[in-house]
């Protein structure tokens, strides 16, 4: 998928490079660049996810990739469809005709959001079986929350907890940014903000249906 989204990029680029519209080159105008700027980060994402996985699937004695290979296939076969749609829409027209390789490749990666699991099938594979582990870590805790006049202090605790989760404020604690050079800060933040949005999201579904 990576390998589709790259070539399709590589092929819209030198287009863009030569085609000129109101006086100047396609790559000049900012809403092409955007796509170009967008494909490319999907491609890096795309086969850093793929070299990250294959790497634990080498390095480990007894691997269990499953959950990892599902998101990778997931994320991977929802970018080649979506930027390879971009990559056709910088060609113009030209995209759309037959005698050019787009509609094709197009209908290729179309596919690969339906075999070899379909997105449908793997995302509840991949939240159930990420649910099933954070159940064996969470079991107390999960227990707490099902006994409040037990676990009152603990409860309090959560309570707080949960007023900054409905003001969509989580405490961001996990200080990722620490191990990271400073000009990541941002995107720490937004990974922190998610991990701590998910965790709560984890432990509601838990509480409320138990393990
Ligand atoms: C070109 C091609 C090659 C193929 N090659 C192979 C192969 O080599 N080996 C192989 O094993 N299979 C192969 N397949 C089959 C492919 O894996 C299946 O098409 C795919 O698994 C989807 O199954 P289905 O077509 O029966 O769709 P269905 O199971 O009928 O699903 C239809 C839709 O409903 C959704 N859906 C189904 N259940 C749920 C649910 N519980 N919740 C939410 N949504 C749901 C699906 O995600 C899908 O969007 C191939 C298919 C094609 C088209």
């Amino acid at each position: 998928m990576a390998g589709i989204l790259r070539k399709v990029l590589q092929w819209a680029l030198e287009h863009a490079s030569n085609r000129k519209q109101f006086g100047m080159n396609l790559t000049e105008f900012g809403l092409i660049k955007e796509k170009i700027a967008r494909t490319s980060v999907a491609v890096y994402a795309m086969e850093s996810m793929a070299y990250l996985t294959a790497g634990t699937l080498d390095s480990l004695e007894d691997p269990d990739c499953s959950v990892e290979a599902a998101i990778v296939k997931v994320f991977s076969s929802e970018a080649a469809w979506k930027y390879g749609s971009e990559c056709l829409q910088i060609m113009g027209g030209l995209g759309y005709m037959k005698s050019y390789p787009y509609e094709r490749l197009l209908r290729d990666a179309r596919i690969l959001l339906i075999f070899e699991g379909t997105n449908e099938i793997l995302r509840m594979f991949i939240a159930l079986n990420g649910l099933q582990h954070a159940g064996n870590e969470l079991k107390e805790m999960v227990k707490k929350l099902r006994n409040p006049l037990m676990n009152p202090g603990f409860i309090l605790g959560k309570g707080l907890e949960k007023y900054r989760h409905t003001k969509d404020n989580p405490k961001l604690d996990l200080k990722l940014n620490e191990y990271l050079h400073p000009s990541l800060k941002l995107g720490s933040d937004a990974l922190e903000y998610c991990v701590k949005r998910f965790q709560y999201a984890v432990e509601v579904c838990l509480s409320r249906h138990g393990i």
